[in-house]
């Protein structure tokens, strides 16, 4: 495998049991997920659509696009957490068909099979984002929307996304994210440009420690969202 980091897949490997626990290291993407589906939603309107969610984890976002009615296919790479994503997508009830392919191989076998293609907070963890957003590009229809979302690299988000949340308010592991691989807006916008997508939409998300709510607004200095459009 090309674009893959081991040591990425290996951190979420280990905390794999804890998906769907409400309280753990996961909890900011419970507490993220009915923003993003929502604007995924307002988007691309999913109901009756095909859905591909790469990186998709324990299924957090891909089990509640299912529940909006699309068919929903999720990949990754971490095996645990498709065992994880698999079993709970069992016992809710709900169908959505989970694979471990590589992105870039799923666009080499399909090739603009998906209306819709969803990537949220995966490409700071892979050592060549472009190649993703690329393969995503790939995947879906002509016309079809394309949303990734990931954390802006400035002074505040390595603040807030590292030193807040995972050395001071201890919300996450030490040594989730990695600064480097953060994108700016104008970073992805371009990868997507590159890759044949127009930019449609770029929102922010942010955290209020006060009120611990997040909301969906203007501010994209830590974490935000973009939705595309395939141009051909
Ligand atoms: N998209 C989900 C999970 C985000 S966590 C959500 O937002 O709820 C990042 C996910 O990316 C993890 O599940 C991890 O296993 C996956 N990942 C990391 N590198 C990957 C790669 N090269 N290909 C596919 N998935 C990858």
């Amino acid at each position: 495998m090309s674009n893959v980091d081991e040591h990425e897949l290996d951190k979420f490997s280990q905390i794999a049991h804890k998906w769907w626990d409400l309280e753990s290291e996961f909890k900011p993407l419970h507490e993220i997920n009915p923003l993003r589906l929502a604007f995924i939603d307002q988007h691309a309107a999913i109901a009756g659509k095909t859905v591909l969610d790469v990186g998709c984890g324990g299924g957090i976002l891909a089990e509640s696009m299912a529940h909006k009615n699309a068919t929903v296919t999720g990949i990754d790479l971490a095996k645990k957490s498709l065992k994880i994503a698999q079993l709970h997508a069992l016992e809710t009830g709900v169908t959505v068909n989970y694979r471990c392919v590589e992105v870039e191989t799923l666009a080499a076998e399909a090739p603009a099979s998906f209306d819709v293609v969803t990537c949220m907070e995966m490409l700071e963890h892979v050592p060549d984002p472009q190649s993703v957003v690329r393969a995503c590009a790939q995947l879906v229809r002509p016309g079809g929307w394309v949303f990734f979302s990931t954390l802006n690299r400035n002074a505040k988000a390595y603040l807030l996304a590292v030193v807040g949340a995972e050395y001071v308010l201890n919300m996450l592991p030490k040594g989730t994210h990695e600064y480097a691989r953060f994108l700016k807006p104008s970073e992805l916008s371009r990868m997507a440009r590159n890759a044949g997508l127009g930019i449609e939409t770029l929102a922010g998300m942010s955290y209020n420690p006060l009120t611990r709510v997040y909301t969906l607004g203007d501010d994209t200095s830590v974490n935000y969202l973009i939705a595309c459009r395939r141009l051909d």
